[in-house]
């Protein structure tokens, strides 16, 4: 089956460690006010977790949901620093990124802990945003899928009914921040490859969005790849109007 075009487009923007409350204020009402200008497009932005509730009361009844970059693996208890699914739903948080590159280099995450973080934010009814993808070293030693696969073997595990309810991100770490994309034929070779994980697992409407260095320059020539459902945008989601022009790529 082609569900191609049932796959609705996706752009979630990554704040990553940026903004405070003014700057947040002028993007969140610039989001609000010029969202609808991208119609057929689901928006979004993950924020830092400080300010879920801005993001709550800034884009409330707009178009654009909101979510967090990170979640925990556990419920509740003792783990200082953590917030768990159950609090970012408190904050009618649609999304929770787990996987990030970042978190993988700079935390130490595991393929392991992100699926359990996967598991934990569909617990609590977020949709998590499962990101993978190869570092520069990887690519050039032709090790792409075989990252690619590992990375995702413990969120395929856990079966059809959770990896329906998902989004996938492919992320190559040489091209996230560095103003280098890869292009779209390189993009969409790795995308069919996921592709062909997800239809094997029986599940070929999860959306698979593109990340790294996206922006409204080359985000249409991205689009027009069959397996790319969308972006995850991290700088250039920090200005509105260059997020807009991609989503309405
Ligand atoms: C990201 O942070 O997920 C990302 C893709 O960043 P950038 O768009 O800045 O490369």
């Amino acid at each position: 089956m082609n569900t191609e075009q049932t796959r609705k487009r996706l752009v979630i923007g990554n704040w990553k460690m940026h903004g405070l409350l003014a700057a947040n204020a002028s993007l969140l009402d610039g989001l609000h006010k010029g969202a609808s200008a991208a119609p057929g497009c689901d928006l979004a932005v993950c924020v830092p977790f400080p300010y879920l509730d801005q993001a709550r009361t800034g884009l409330q009844g707009s178009v654009v949901s909101w979510g967090a970059q990170d979640v925990s693996k556990h419920e509740q208890g003792a783990f200082t620093g953590e917030v768990s699914a159950a609090m970012l739903a408190d904050f009618d948080c649609q999304w929770a990124l787990v996987g990030h590159s970042e978190r993988r280099t700079l935390h130490g995450e595991t393929d392991q802990l992100v699926a359990d973080k996967a598991i934990a934010a569909l617990s609590a009814g977020l949709t998590p945003v499962v990101c993978v993808g190869e570092t520069l070293a990887e690519q050039e030693a032709g090790q792409t899928e075989h990252i690619i696969a590992r990375q995702l073997a413990p969120v395929l595990a856990l079966g059809a009914q959770q990896v329906g309810r998902m989004v996938l991100a492919y992320e190559p770490v040489w091209a996230i921040g560095t103003g280098r994309t890869a292009t779209p034929e390189q993009a969409q070779a790795v995308h069919a490859y996921i592709r062909s994980q997800l239809n094997g697992l029986g599940v070929p409407e999860v959306r698979v969005l593109y990340g790294g260095s996206v922006k409204a320059s080359n985000a249409a020539s991205l689009f027009a790849m069959p397996d790319i459902d969308g972006a995850l945008v991290g700088g250039a989601s920090l200005v509105v109007e260059e997020f807009l022009r991609i989503a309405a790529a």
